[in-house]
């Protein structure tokens, strides 16, 4: 998506800024001779900015305002190496709550609901960015924060809670449990804000489901407020990002160049207008493309497609870059499909052949599943892949994350 004049008018000021508090990208940006962004040229020659960047400054470095003005800290969760501080200034605080109001207002959230926060509290964004963007529409909050499922449920009937803030794997364990305690007709839940993870359509299919409501896709990172800087709608294709806040980029991920709307590649965000840690094309690893053309719902915010995995997923096959979730999400179509799967890619003969095994519980001719997942990859992603089908049970499982793709070309 091309910036708009008034976005680079906005990244101008964030660039005058950085320079002026000669933080750390400031500093970058003064060694690179950038002092003002006037053209999208000028936009597209500022450099990226990494994670690793991020943890370059630890602690404070990245604060481009003097301290007095800070007034929080939160910190991105690694589960390895230094972590990342995000200074965040009163402004920036009311910045992302408004945000998040946003997103509880376009999923049709009001001043009338009772909103239960299930995600953590304390350095990590989630929680009470769940909770500052409710206060704000004015709704109730009833900040339970993780786990503890006994009164999360006793607090759900009691309290009548109407819309439920959680991670997807919390709200399916949560869904199951009032199945099994046959509680249902208790429950006054009809909204679910669902955030901070990847999940396929079934799983969605099931929490709506079970628990009857209505669910919606939260987007965000901590480099970037948190949650809450976009949303998905009532017409389910999509996220609407806040472009007031943040200016996104798709672009290839090995190369860095921009792509054109409707293609997949990596999210690069710019805030237009933080003022504690502005950041400059942040590469968030993330891959989705920006959906062309208006939304069927009528909001004018552009619209960023679900997340397909990260950069470091990627795969290229015969020129065409795949995804993980792009293949999960063919055979998701196929209800007569288990939700094991093995991606094994390999260099056959001086090309590269994609093979894909799943698992069926034998109701169709195993040859004629097989055509009919090939050609749905061929139809929908660019590629002919070799599908194989197996038995029910075949394919490895784990209790932990299950390895599904292989690379075998590199091995
Ligand atoms: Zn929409």
């Amino acid at each position: 998506m091309q910036i708009s004049p008034k976005q680079l008018e906005l990244v101008n000021e964030q660039v005058g800024r950085l320079v002026a508090s000669g933080n750390y990208f400031g500093r970058r940006l003064s060694e690179a001779g950038v002092t003002e962004v006037r053209t999208a040229a000028d936009f597209l020659a500022l450099p990226f900015s990494e994670k690793q960047d991020l943890r370059d400054c630890y602690p404070l470095g990245l604060s481009a305002v003097p301290e007095s003005e800070v007034v929080r800290i939160h910190s991105s969760s690694g589960t390895t190496g230094t972590p990342v501080i995000i200074p965040y200034t009163a402004r920036d605080v009311e910045d992302w709550a408004e945000q998040f109001r946003r997103c509880y207002e376009m999923a049709g959230v009001t001043a009338e609901d009772r909103v239960q926060i299930t995600p953590g509290y304390g350095l990590w964004t989630a929680g009470i960015g769940f909770q500052a963007g409710a206060e704000r529409l004015g709704a109730m909050c009833i900040p339970m924060g993780p786990g503890n499922t006994e009164k999360q449920l006793q607090f759900m009937v009691d309290m009548r809670s109407t819309v439920l803030g959680a991670t997807s794997s919390y709200a399916l364990l949560l869904a199951e449990e009032i199945e099994r305690r046959g509680i249902r007709d208790q429950i006054c839940l009809r909204k679910g804000i669902i955030g901070s993870e990847r999940w396929g359509r079934r799983m969605r299919e099931r929490i709506k489901g079970e628990l009857g409501i209505q669910i919606y896709d939260i987007y965000g990172l901590t480099e970037v407020y948190g949650p809450g800087i976009g949303i998905s709608c009532d017409a389910e294709d999509g996220m609407h990002y806040w472009d007031d806040f943040i200016y996104i980029e798709i672009v290839d991920p090995v190369t860095g160049a921009p792509v054109p709307d409707g293609t997949f590649g990596e999210i690069v965000i710019t805030t237009l207008v933080k003022e504690g840690a502005p950041l400059v094309r942040f590469r968030t690893h993330d891959i989705s493309r920006i959906i062309p053309g208006a939304c069927p719902c009528g909001s004018p915010f552009p619209r960023l497609d679900s997340i397909q995995g990260r950069s470091d997923d990627m795969m290229k096959i015969k020129g065409v870059n795949v995804f993980p979730r792009q293949i999960e999400e063919v055979l998701q179509e196929f209800p007569q499909l288990s939700s094991e799967y093995q991606i094994r890619i390999s260099h056959l003969e001086g090309r590269d052949t994609m093979r894909i095994y799943v698992e069926t519980d034998g109701t169709q001719d195993f040859l004629d599943l097989a055509d009919a997942v090939s050609d749905e990859v061929k139809r929908r992603i660019g590629f002919t892949p070799l599908v194989k089908v197996v038995e029910l049970g075949v394919l490895p499982r784990s209790e932990k994350k299950t390895r599904r793709v292989f690379d075998e070309r590199y091995e």
